[in-house]
């Protein structure tokens, strides 16, 4: 199951059964807090990455163990719209299971109609917004040289209207890149003008994997959130319980997920279904073999590989 990871703790999507369906990393942005580091080959170009068969597949095989997923999402090792299959994937899943589908985007293609098209089926889309000013949007997203905020903005406004299902739109915040009073009321004017069900407000609390980058405080995230209006939400804290353990000592596969997400302790507790102590036991043994790393976080500490 070479493009399944997790379910992971979600903070916005409960446990979340990532599916990766692009090479590590391939995208059309590199954004500054890209947890994946670098891109080393940014592309607008849609290709068949993987297959709609091997992924329905794979599916088809993990919900055999019938796990605690509350969502099946496509996210991963890079942009998920860049696989031009992935509306046929999404057709297929539906046929062998009622769990919602959700696409983690960085909304970039959707400027693309077929990029659009192949998102209708999907329950929820989670397109990204972090900046509107043409300076800004370089700063933070760093995109692929034929891509601009008003062609992304454009992309957007257009999926916002044609598209049926659930838009949670997410602006990440970077303390000092597109934080500013100005910014965030110049985001809240293009948000106005999009239809969508959900803002919501994150910041850095992954590690990113280059050095030199910061979260907002809780209190700069709750200004942030005034100015935006609009209901904008904070994401919380993942507070979703425990999985069914489907990662139970099955050390690939906690691998695969730490490869694309890094983790707390807590986090790997949570979807291994272990208790603390045996998860330290792991994730002990695993630094000492080398096979994963520890970076601190504010008063966190991730593991990845
Ligand atoms: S869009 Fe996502 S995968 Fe691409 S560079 Fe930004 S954070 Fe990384």
């Amino acid at each position: 199951m070479k493009h399944l990871f997790g379910p992971v703790p979600s903070r916005r999507l409960g446990f979340s059964l990532g599916i990766d369906v692009i090479p590590a990393k391939t995208c059309t942005l590199d954004c500054v807090y890209c947890q994946l580091g670098p891109t080393p080959e940014l592309t607008l170009e849609r290709k068949p990455y993987v297959s709609a068969g091997t992924i329905i597949a794979e599916v088809t095989e993990l919900l055999q163990n019938n796990p605690r997923i509350d969502f099946l999402t496509f996210s991963g090792s890079g942009e998920p719209t860049l696989n031009y299959d992935l509306g046929k994937m999404i057709c297929g899943l539906k046929k062998i299971t009622s769990i919602p589908i959700a696409v983690i985007t960085n909304g970039s293609l959707l400027y693309q109609k077929e990029a659009r098209q192949d998102l209708m089926k999907a329950d929820v889309v989670l397109p990204s917004l972090d900046a509107v000013s043409g300076e800004i949007f370089q700063a933070v997203n760093r995109p692929h040289p034929d891509l601009n905020a008003e062609r992304m903005i454009e992309g957007l406004r257009k999926f916002s209207l044609e598209y049926p299902g659930k838009i949670w739109l997410e602006v990440m915040l970077v303390k000092g890149i597109n934080d500013s009073k100005a910014e965030l009321g110049k985001i809240r004017a293009i948000i106005k003008s999009l239809r969508v069900n959900k803002i919501q407000l994150n910041t850095v609390v992954r590690p990113p994997a280059e050095e030199g980058f910061f979260p907002l405080t809780q209190l700069e995230l709750e200004a942030a959130a005034e100015i935006i209006g609009l209901d904008c939400e904070i994401i919380a804290e993942f507070t979703g319980g425990k999985t069914t353990g489907i990662l139970q000592g099955n050390e690939e596969l906690i691998l695969e997920t730490l490869k694309r997400r890094p983790l707390t302790l807590k986090d790997i507790a949570a979807i291994t279904g272990l208790n603390l102590d045996e998860t330290v036991k792991i994730i002990s043994l695993l630094l000492v073999k080398k096979k994963v790393r520890e970076k601190r976080t504010g008063n966190r500490k991730y593991y990845s590989v």
